[in-house]
């Protein structure tokens, strides 16, 4: 569906109850039409906290102090075992900005993981160059996630500073996975001190431009000891124009998502949950997204991928976690997705193919 700035810009802002009520039904009836009620788990593991970036609003800053680690390739091959052993159709491998990883050894480890699981393989490395992002396809790899994290390019430089091309750089890569033939994923956080309604309009219609497969969305959750923290009330817009952090417009933005790219896979996102731990997930199930990615990182480093407080703690496998999840999806009506759950939207435009690929090579 094509919705202009202004009306998708209306929604975020409407604070009639009845309207929303409208956006949270068509976010629904469409998720249940183009991608039906089959919810996909993705095990998430989170394979290093090393990183080289200094990102405002991230727990990983490589300034910040942590203890930082790296899995061995045995963990990782381990955990891409419980993760086949859980039933879940794909891992995703999630780490900082961490050069530790070289091209060679995810390489390798995609391999591996691919040959003896069978499992779709997420990576969510950062940014590389087109030799690295080939050679993890080459080696296997299904699909790519690198947040643009916000449609404000000045905005995108406060946060990342000393990179002033830093946003034009982003966008780049994401053109570059999806030359190299992966499902691209992408998206922001909602509630940056900074952004506006109009941005995240702006955001809104980037994922319907860029035609992810793809969009993970999370509000922004304010973490203690990164350069963000200081910043609050500088970089703030005014109140009537800045973007509120919490589940209730991350998932408008979701519910927009689902509109503007119908047939593209939505994830409620820890960060979601996190802010409610009880109701998170569900909500944002209901208002048009249809992934899960459980955390299966061995339990020993869980705290460490520090990216924001409290994400250790949503939902443990030891406190139930696993079971609580199935009784939930039950409750909603929802049934858990076999395969490797590509996306729709991807399947459909080809694969990565670019246009005179498909011109030239498919019979
Ligand atoms: N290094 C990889 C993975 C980053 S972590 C990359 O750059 O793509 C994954 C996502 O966590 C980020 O893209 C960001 O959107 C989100 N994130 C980081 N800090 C956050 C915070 N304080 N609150 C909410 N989300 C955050």
């Amino acid at each position: 569906m094509r919705l202009d700035a202004r009306t998708i810009e209306d929604w975020l802002r409407t604070t009639d109850p009845a309207a929303l009520a409208e956006l949270w039904g068509r976010a629904d009836a469409v998720r249940h039409e183009q991608v039906g009620d089959a919810v996909h788990l993705r095990g998430l593991v989170e394979m290093a906290n090393h990183c080289q970036r200094r990102c405002a609003y991230c727990g990983l800053h490589r300034d910040r102090p942590l203890a930082r680690y790296r899995l061995t390739p045995r963990e990782v091959l381990n955990a891409a075992r419980r993760v086949r052993t859980a039933g879940y159709g794909t891992l995703v491998l999630q780490a900082g900005e961490d050069p530790g990883l070289t091209c060679g050894l995810v390489a390798e480890l995609v391999r591996k993981i691919k040959a003896e699981t069978g499992l779709a393989v997420t990576l969510s490395l950062g940014e590389r160059d087109d030799a690295t992002y080939a050679a993890w396809r080459e080696a296997g790899a299904d699909r790519y996630l690198l947040r643009f994290e916000t449609a404000d390019r000045r905005l995108y430089a406060e946060l990342h500073p000393g990179e002033p091309d830093g946003y034009r750089r982003r966008l780049g890569r994401l053109l570059a996975l999806r030359q190299a033939g992966y499902e691209v994923g992408s998206g922001v956080m909602v509630g940056l001190p900074g952004q506006t309604w109009t941005s995240l309009a702006a955001a809104l219609q980037m994922f319907a431009d860029l035609d992810l497969d793809m969009i993970g969305l999370g509000p922004w959750i304010p973490t203690p000891e990164t350069p963000l923290i200081g910043r609050v009330a500088e970089l703030g817009a005014p109140d009537d124009e800045q973007v509120t952090a919490d589940v209730e417009t991350a998932t408008r933005v979701l519910a927009l998502a689902r509109l503007l790219c119908p047939r593209t896979n939505i994830p409620a996102t820890t960060a979601l949950a996190v802010l409610d731990p009880e109701r998170g997930y569900a909500t944002a199930l209901t208002r048009g997204a249809n992934v899960i990615m459980p955390n299966l990182t061995p339990a020993r480093y869980r705290d460490d991928y520090a990216l924001y407080p409290g994400k250790g703690e949503t939902w443990r496998e030891n406190s139930g976690g696993e079971e609580r999840l199935y009784a939930m999806l039950g409750d909603l009506g929802r049934v858990v997705a076999t395969g490797p759950g590509h996306s729709p939207r991807y399947l459909e435009r080809g694969g990565g193919l670019t246009q005179e690929e498909k011109t030239c090579c498919r019979p």
